[in-house]
């Protein structure tokens, strides 16, 4: 299994530098189903940047306190007290509806106070660089800032600057690794394990970083991944990251228990990658006949927003009996949820040490 390999083989692409509400039947509901925590968990880092960063035991911690989330999130009250007088900022670099619509959900369900910073449209434009917003974001005491941004390694630059918590929400084609655990405890949920799955990542593994943080995870998780898609959107050195690489969508899918779709990320590619869509669909993309070749209970995945027709068939992206993309979206606000609880932890035991010593 090319745990091991696959993670040192990584990490070398890596960048270079880089209401609750009132009413005492909803509080007696609220009392009463709040999730167990368990002592015990607890991340190491203080930021979120990577999976890279990431044990096992820690990845498992995750998932299991996601668990507990989604749970929480399927009640009829839903909120949580974790975040509660903390202050949530969501920087946004680069266009997002869906992820940050999520961090918005999962932080006001544990009570923070959450706001939203759409950067292109702010002072960025203006000159101001990213570490001038950062210092003044810094003066301003948030406690978690989670970021998005454009360029590979620009969110982890960002986190040696402030005090406060940070959370990768995608930087370039680097990582994505809130992406990562919520494609993870997708697949735990469906197949009941997360060990010994043949995983194929198929389409634009170049470009992606939903991929990198995927097969970081998959390999720290002893799974057997498959990248497939053609040469030209197959990142150089992947042949040594200790997966298989396969050039044949068909090929590819054989016996995979998992078959997760990426995005055509047209906006990063400057050049001519594919020769049309239409033949990049016929070729790769997802279909009722290429699916075949995988498991008969193989499931579908695709982290959105997705081409139809270009790499998924839409009737194949909407059959409930092999998609979980829907369920996708559910476990990302539940893992937004558990990463910013037990960052908020680390915070809280880090200004109660600061405190004592004071
Ligand atoms: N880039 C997509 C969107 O924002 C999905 C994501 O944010 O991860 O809509
Ligand atoms: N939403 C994911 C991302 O932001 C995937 C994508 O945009 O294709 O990386």
């Amino acid at each position: 299994m090319p745990t091991a390999r696959v993670t040192a083989a990584v990490l070398r692409e890596r960048p270079g530098a880089i209401c609750q509400r009132n009413g005492s039947h909803a509080e007696g509901l609220f009392r009463e189903r709040r999730p167990i925590y368990t002592a015990t968990m607890s991340l190491r880092a203080r930021h979120l940047l990577g999976i890279e960063h990431l044990e096992p035991v820690e990845i498992t911690t995750l998932l299991d306190l996601s668990d507990t989330f989604v749970d929480l999130n399927r009640r009829d009250v839903k909120h949580d007290t974790a975040l509660t007088g903390l202050t949530q900022v969501n920087m946004f670099f680069e266009h997002s509806t869906r992820t940050q619509a999520s961090f918005e959900i999962a932080g006001k369900r544990l009570g923070a106070d959450v706001m939203n910073m759409h950067m292109q449209s702010s002072s960025v434009k203006k000159g101001e660089t990213l570490i001038d917003t950062a210092m003044t974001l810094n003066a301003m005491h948030p406690d978690l800032l989670v970021v998005r941004h454009p360029s590979s390694g620009a969110v982890s630059l960002l986190a040696q600057k402030v005090n406060c918590a940070v959370i990768n929400a995608g930087d370039g084609r680097h990582e994505h690794p809130t992406q990562a655990l919520l494609d993870a405890l997708t697949i735990r949920r469906t197949k009941g394990r997360l060990q010994r799955l043949t995983v194929a990542i198929c389409g634009d593994i170049a470009h992606s970083r939903v991929a990198r943080s995927n097969i970081l995870l998959l390999g720290k998780m002893e799974n057997r991944i498959r990248l497939v898609g053609p040469p030209t959107l197959m990142p150089a050195g992947a042949a040594e990251w200790g997966v298989e690489v396969c050039t044949n969508l068909e090929d590819g899918l054989k016996d995979a228990d998992v078959v997760m779709m990426l995005r055509l990320q047209k906006e990063r590619m400057d050049g001519a990658f594919i020769p049309s869509e239409r033949e990049y669909y016929h070729r790769f993309g997802l279909d009722g006949d290429k699916l075949r070749h995988a498991r008969d209970d193989a499931i579908v995945m695709h982290p959105g927003p997705m081409n139809r027709g270009v790499e998924i068939d839409g009737t194949i992206a909407d059959d409930i009996n092999r998609s979980v993309i829907q369920d996708q979206v559910e476990m990302g606000v539940a893992v937004r949820m558990a990463a910013m609880k037990l960052l908020a932890d680390n915070l809280h035991a880090a200004r109660a040490e600061t405190e004592e010593m004071a």
